[in-house]
């Protein structure tokens, strides 16, 4: 007789997991099924976000920013600490037991809701049923009332720059050198390109990004984005814009890149490369010629706003569907999605993600960027406010950046929020809570903020969206 669930979730991510551990709270009975193998060749639950991505890539941040800030500023508050190095396996192994401690958790997690989890991989079958293939290689179906795909997404290669062991890297390779390259070459000035770039640079790696848009950061308020550009160039981040790679040849053991910008061809030679242009939908195998769900001309598994495939019964979350790929966004959606299988009306609001780049300083954004409210025709105020004058954020030496926060002229209502500096992607959730409540710039005016706090920052920016801020010059 074959096994029966009442939900199967394909794919153990932070979408596939949630999603997992929701439906059993919620009572239903649940297997996640996940086909990933870590380093030692062990099954373990946790994606592309505890393995290779978030968690494993902000260990790295943050052992180089305190690298950086060891060698740099120390001196500064009068401390001196002699000369400071750096044991890049010590790094490697703290990030590594980081990442087994989470996945363990997610196992744990699993145990103590009641989820199955399945090791191996999953194949979805007309009429709501799963082909299960353990790793060890014997298979067997699965019938479910409900399958939820959350297979996520895998980094795009292109052309002119296969994949080279060692030299050309994607994301996952750029978190395993085992040395600081002397040279290193970033395709691609993205979220994930820019934040491993950050990485290495601290640790003294000569950083060029080759970005083939000729906007940096295009997606982000360009207030904020030329503030990023012009600190990560302070920063030694040699950043090339309108520069598209058109071929890469690896020889011994380093790599000439050849690449077209409005100057015309030109070749850079690095030691290590690495690939950072984006991420795409993963559905390899997934599907059977007659599942009936189908996808969209990006290749994305094609959902409607609460996330139902085209076949009844089976939903897909995360980065295998449409909109932002964070995590936040595929747990969220995981919830959404769990709720509803169990009679509930749950939602997500997708105009309040927010999104944030883990570089020094941070980057965070919420709603719309000013370019997005100035071509929708809509009126607006703006309310800027720098850290130079925030008093914490002087005591903590740490005083680029600023908060913008944006609402409707004749409303007040807050539309859009971006904060470049100290710790801006907690700073932006403030924003984020606020307009979800539906708040004007007026209500986060008249709060009270602690003092001496980063985030009286944003609590100059919302009264100076009025005009009203006290400490501006
Ligand atoms: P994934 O995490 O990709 O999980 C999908 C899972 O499905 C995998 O475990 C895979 O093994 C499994 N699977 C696929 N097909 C099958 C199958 N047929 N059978 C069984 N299992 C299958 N996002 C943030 O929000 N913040 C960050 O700071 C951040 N940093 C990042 C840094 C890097 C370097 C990278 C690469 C990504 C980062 N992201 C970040 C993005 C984040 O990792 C993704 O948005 C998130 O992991 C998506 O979750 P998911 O569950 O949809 O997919």
């Amino acid at each position: 007789m074959s096994k029966k669930f009442d939900v199967v979730v394909i794919g153990g991510g932070p979408a596939g997991y949630v999603a997992a551990i929701r439906c059993a709270q919620l009572g239903l009975s649940t297997a996640c099924v996940d086909k990933w193998l870590n380093k030692e060749g062990k099954a373990v639950f946790g994606g592309t976000c505890l393995n290779v991505g978030c968690i494993p890539s902000k260990a790295l941040l943050d052992t180089s920013h305190k690298y950086e800030e060891a060698k740099d500023k120390m001196g500064l508050h009068g401390i001196s600490v002699g000369d400071v190095s750096i044991d890049i396996a010590t790094m490697l192994k703290r990030k590594d037991q980081i990442v087994k401690n989470l996945t363990m958790g997610v196992a744990t997690l699993f145990k103590a809701n009641g989820v199955t989890g399945l090791e191996g991989t999953a194949k979805v079958l007309a009429g709501k049923k799963v082909e299960f293939t353990a790793h060890g290689g014997s298979s067997e179906i699965i019938e479910a009332e409900n399958i939820i795909i959350a297979t996520g997404s895998v980094p795009v290669n292109i052309p002119p720059a296969p994949l080279t062991e060692g030299v050309i890297v994607d994301s996952t390779g750029a978190l395993e050198f085992t040395e600081v390259p002397k040279r290193l070459g970033v395709i691609g000035a993205g979220v994930i390109g820019l934040e491993l770039g950050s990485v290495w640079g601290r640790l003294g790696a000569e950083v060029v990004v080759l970005e083939a848009q000729d906007k940096f950061l295009h997606m982000l308020d360009q207030a904020v984005a030329k503030e990023a550009q012009k600190l990560f160039t302070k920063q030694g981040m040699d950043i090339r814009l309108g520069a598209r790679v058109t071929a890469t040849e690896v020889k011994d053991g380093q790599v000439t890149v050849t690449f077209q910008d409005a100057e015309g061809e030109k070749q850079e030679v690095f030691d290590k490369l690495i690939v950072a242009v984006g991420r795409r939908p993963y559905t390899e195998g997934l599907l059977a010629a007659d599942a009936g769900v189908n996808m969209d001309e990006r290749g994305f598994i094609h959902v409607d706003e609460t996330c139902r495939t085209d076949a009844p019964g089976i939903w897909a979350v995360g980065d295998v569907v449409r909109g932002p790929m964070l995590a936040h966004k595929a747990s969220e959606e995981g919830v959404m999605v769990a709720e509803r299988i169990a009679g509930h009306k749950a939602q997500v609001n997708y105009d309040v993600i927010p999104s944030v780049i883990y570089t020094h300083p941070e980057i965070a954004s919420v709603g719309k960027t000013e370019e997005q409210i100035k071509a929708d025709g809509e009126p607006y105020n703006v309310g800027m406010f720098p850290f130079a004058a925030n008093g914490r954020a002087m005591a903590s030496n740490d005083t680029d950046g600023f908060v913008k926060i944006i609402a409707h002229a004749e409303t007040d209502r807050i539309l859009g929020a971006s904060v470049i500096g100290p710790n801006a992607g907690d700073l932006c959730q403030q924003v984020v809570v606020a307009m979800e409540f539906g708040s004007s710039a007026e209500d986060i005016g008249m709060m009270v903020f602690a003092h001496p706090t980063v985030s009286e920052a944003v609590h100059e920016a919302a009264l100076s969206v009025n005009n009203a801020a006290i400490h501006k010059a």
